[in-house]
């Protein structure tokens, strides 16, 4: 992140993890909304080169539960918002199911800009996975995010976010559902008591067939009734 797409923020304090200074945070929706103007001009990696514009995250800026994907898609990137495309409308069906109110989280990605290459025929932008050194850049706005939503949950959606959160050696397949310990995060533990990781809901999108797709939304909205009694449990404490 470059000093000069923070510079608007006020009262500069260092981020421990990379010397980087941003604003300390303000209070709830303020905050939010001087992070989110100053990430529009972030060039701290070539992504943005080709995106339409940085897509935020975005919700309750008191969010007790914060999702966090990969990065925008194709209609995010258009659109401006996160998880309005095809994989968010799975995730709306998987939290309603799982007892979650949409209006009550907080929605974010890893990574703000959409990575794509253009299709070999037709005008379709075929989304491009990030490499490690453009999620490493983003992690000062995801960071950013943690600090002012203070969320008790986070949910890590796919590998992406795992990896930027919980480091490289995490594995979604075998640590799905399961809280995770803190010695593996202590950082973000600090910053989210309960962490959690589950599939990003565009993997349930590419199963093979119908079976293979009802099983993995199946086993995705139990990973999600999981983080709801959790949420549960923090509302009563
Ligand atoms: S992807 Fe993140 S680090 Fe890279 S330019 Fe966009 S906002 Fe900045």
């Amino acid at each position: 992140m470059k000093t000069s797409a923070i510079e608007r923020l006020q009262k500069p304090v260092a981020m421990p993890s990379r010397g980087i200074h941003i604003a300390a945070p303000q209070r709830g929706r303020t905050s939010l909304t001087a992070l989110r103007r100053a990430a529009r001009d972030c060039r701290a990696c070539d992504l943005w080169k080709h995106a339409t514009q940085t897509v935020f995250g975005e919700g309750a800026s008191k969010a007790s539960i914060m999702f966090v994907g990969e990065q925008p898609g194709d209609q995010e990137d258009l659109a401006g918002h996160p998880f309005v495309g095809p994989a968010g409308n799975v995730l709306d069906q998987a939290l309603l199911e799982a007892g979650i109110d949409r209006a009550e989280v907080y929605l974010t990605n890893a990574v703000k800009h959409f990575k794509w290459s253009p299709a070999e025929r037709g005008k379709r932008r075929i989304h491009k996975k990030p490499r490690y050194s453009e999620i490493h850049a983003c992690r000062p706005w995801l960071e950013a995010e943690l600090r002012v939503v203070k969320p008790r949950i986070l949910v890590c959606l796919g590998s992406t976010a795992a990896q930027s959160l919980l480091g490289r050696t995490f594995s979604v397949t075998r640590q799905r559902g399961q809280l995770i310990d803190s010695p593996l995060a202590p950082f973000v533990i600090a910053l989210a008591p309960f962490v959690i990781a589950t599939v990003h809901p565009s993997s349930i999108l590419r199963a093979p067939n119908s079976d293979a797709r009802q099983l993995q939304m199946q086993a995705f909205i139990d990973d999600l009734r999981i983080v709801s009694k959790l949420a549960r449990k923090a509302k009563a404490a």
